[in-house]
């Protein structure tokens, strides 16, 4: 228990301790909590979808029928036929020949890393990449070199030192980067895999959905999706639901269901998710303006603070706000919340040391003048 108190204190004295908090109720119109209404800037339903009518009638129309939850783990016999409808889906949108759903997006990471790469292997991967990411490096037991935040010099030079002394090797990236809203060099990484000889998986969790001129992600965006061998994804963010997924060749997905232990080794998704998550991809095909209208409006936002002389980051829907003070950065985020706004703080070791910040999640609900109060009110917090 001594342990147990160290770190907790330690935590308190650093202004990094976290705790839970209970809303009442959440919608993209905005966050409950004890009866009053803020503003969400937290949220990753990027589209508005959590609460979409479709998506909701899907749910209902699956519960009707295959009740609540998947009764068994896929090998054994909670393999539904709903279930390759979606992954054929997912392998069509991805223009891959083959996909994979996994039980979330974290436990997609987990099982696929740890399962392709080995202890002979090396992985080259981005110094932001997700902790789902560095996980299933962990796991793997592979040789990792982490290169500095889209520094592709840096990955050259640690691919030209390092690469030959493996078997295999992978670069690992997200595509868009959920705390400094950035996009990976994707051009750059793809010449490189090809030059070194490497695997390259790319994480599209926050670009599905958003880029490219079907929705898919930046791979589509960039035109590289021949490119990337690996897409991985999820359907918590954009697509307003829950669940992971992979998609590339046939004969990786028939490995990974052999070996990936977070796939073997947990109850299928329940049917209204996999349900909702078809319902979902239908609409990222027959409403693009959601996508249109979320990323006009987060570069509205972007612009009107980065004027008032803001230090903001990114190119995406993602606007964080560096304050680079812990304390700073939770003052900021409580003085928001005082005027009816929920945008967090986000500390150390999510982000690098020095790099607090409070993080701006535009969705499509946002309209402009929720944006412009929002930028005058940010403002107020300096008063
Ligand atoms: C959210 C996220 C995940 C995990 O997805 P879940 O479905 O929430 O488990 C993985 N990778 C990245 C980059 C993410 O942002």
């Amino acid at each position: 228990m001594e342990k147990i108190e160290n770190f907790l204190r330690e935590r308190e004295k650093n202004h990094l301790i976290r705790f839970l908090n209970p809303a009442d109720y959440r919608a993209p119109a905005g966050i409950f909590f004890n009866g009053k209404k803020y503003v969400d800037f937290s949220s990753n339903d990027y589209l508005g979808l959590s609460h979409h009518p479709a998506l909701r009638d899907a749910a209902k129309q699956a519960v009707d029928k295959f009740g609540v939850g998947a009764g068994a783990s896929r090998l054994l016999s909670g393999d539904l036929g709903i279930c390759h409808r979606l992954e054929e889906k997912i392998a069509e949108f991805k223009r891959k020949p083959q996909a994979l759903v996994f039980n979330s997006g974290y436990q997609a990471n987990l099982g696929i890393i740890s399962a392709l790469c080995g202890k002979d292997d090396v992985i080259f991967f981005d110094r932001l990449d997700h902790a789902s990411i560095i996980d299933g490096i962990v796991l793997s037991g592979s040789r990792m070199f982490r290169f500095a935040h889209n520094d592709m010099n840096h990955l050259d030079l640690l691919l030209k030192k390092e690469r030959r002394k493996f078997k295999e090797a992978f670069i690992i990236t997200e595509t868009v980067f959920s705390m400094d809203g950035d996009k990976c060099r994707l051009t750059e990484l793809v010449d490189l895999k090809e030059k070194y000889n490497c695997r390259l998986i790319v994480d599209e969790a926050h670009a599905t959905g958003i880029f490219g001129a079907r929705g898919s992600g930046v791979v589509e965006e960039m035109g590289l999706l021949e490119q990337v061998d690996l897409i991985m994804g999820a359907f918590s963010k954009a697509l307003g639901s829950f669940g992971g997924y992979l998609a590339g060749e046939k004969r990786v997905m028939d490995y990974l269901i052999n070996a990936a232990r977070s796939f073997i080794y947990s109850t299928a998704l329940p049917p209204a998710v996999i349900a909702v998550n078809l319902a979902g991809l239908d609409l990222i095909e027959k409403e693009p303006f959601r996508r249109r209208v979320l990323l006009e409006s987060a570069e509205y936002f972007r612009e009107k603070l980065r004027q008032k002389g803001f230090n903001v980051r990114g190119e995406t829907q993602i606007v964080p706000l560096i304050l680079g003070d812990n304390g700073e950065a939770l003052r900021v985020s409580g003085k928001l919340q005082e005027q009816g706004y929920w945008a967090r703080a986000v500390r150390p070791p999510t982000v690098p040391r020095r790099e607090a910040r409070v993080r701006f999640s535009i969705i499509y609900d946002h309209s402009k003048e929720i944006l412009d109060r929002a930028v005058s009110d940010i403002e107020k917090c300096y008063d």
